[in-house]
């Protein structure tokens, strides 16, 4: 048995059903006053910068792909945080932010059957305070007007978030989304596929996933781990698979360096193996 069908072996799952019960509608009442609250500052927002004369195509253009990458960032590491950390028992925060997280790896497609406000509820709250900051800023200086409409951008790429994840899991999405998820301008399904892997310990972000390689090759979230549980002595995942399998990704960690290290370790070793005798000029 290989060592990842060991792991997958003891991830032990929550119930399905009593997961989808946990939304209530008071949890749905706040979902769709976050939802009115964020297009309306989204809105606010839109007004305040076409106002101002600081602003330009190539800023616009800079802040959105920006912001569409530190959506990215943003989608990771609170998909991180809601598959690691807590419990779904937990007051407030378990029932609204934690469940989704765990009734997403036990029932995938549960996703695909939310209406629109179950699934951008969440991400619109969550953006709330930056919305407002947004809203806030001077806009007295190209800066800050860049400022504004990266912040801007990032939340309204934030709020697609959920939209793209759940096109990544539904079976015959619109051809143009099909397009768009083909030549990785959204969160292509193959791509996303590689989380849904038990133990659900890699690319979480779900934006559209540029990052995942990346924060792969350095350990980001593996190392971010173990500085929490030296910290806190909490064990990752353990709500979520279950103490053994949590244990068991703990020890698999440690043992393994980042493929980033792990490479720089190999170029290391050919270069000093593979390094040409150095040429002597011939005496005359
Ligand atoms: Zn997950
Ligand atoms: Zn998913």
């Amino acid at each position: 048995m290989t060592k990842d069908k060991a792991l997958t072996n003891k991830v032990r799952l929550q119930d399905a059903q009593a997961l989808a019960e946990g939304y209530s509608p008071a949890i749905r009442a706040m979902e769709i006053s976050a939802i009115v609250g964020f297009i309306g500052l989204e809105a606010f927002l839109a007004y305040r910068l076409s106002g101002s004369p600081h602003h330009g195509p190539w800023m616009l253009l800079s802040a959105v792909l920006l912001g569409y990458m530190a959506a990215d960032f943003v989608s990771g590491f609170v998909h991180w945080m809601g598959d690691t950390w807590g419990s779904t028992d937990m007051p407030v925060l378990g029932k609204a932010f934690i469940r989704p997280f765990r009734e997403h790896h036990v029932d995938e497609k549960a996703i695909t059957r939310h209406d629109f406000v179950e699934t951008n509820g969440n991400n619109c709250l969550v953006s709330l305070p930056v919305a407002a900051i947004a809203v806030a800023l001077p806009m007295t200086s190209p800066g800050w007007v860049f400022m504004a409409s990266f912040l801007g951008a990032m939340i309204f790429w934030v709020m697609a978030t959920n939209q793209f994840h759940k096109w990544s899991h539904t079976d015959a999405p619109p051809a143009i989304i099909g397009f768009m998820q083909r030549v990785h301008l959204i969160l292509p399904p193959a791509h996303h596929r590689i989380h849904h892997t038990a133990p659900f310990n890699k690319y979480y972000c779900i934006t559209v996933g540029w990052l995942n390689r990346p924060l792969q090759m350095v350990h980001f979230f593996p190392t971010l781990e173990r500085i929490i549980t030296r910290v806190t002595g909490l064990l990752p995942r353990q709500d979520d698979i279950g103490a053994e399998a949590a244990q068991a990704i703990v020890e698999a960690n440690v043992t393994t360096d980042a493929p980033v290290v792990q490479a720089a370790r190999e170029l290391l070793k050919a270069t000093t193996e593979e390094a040409p005798p150095v040429p002597t000029r011939p005496s005359t």
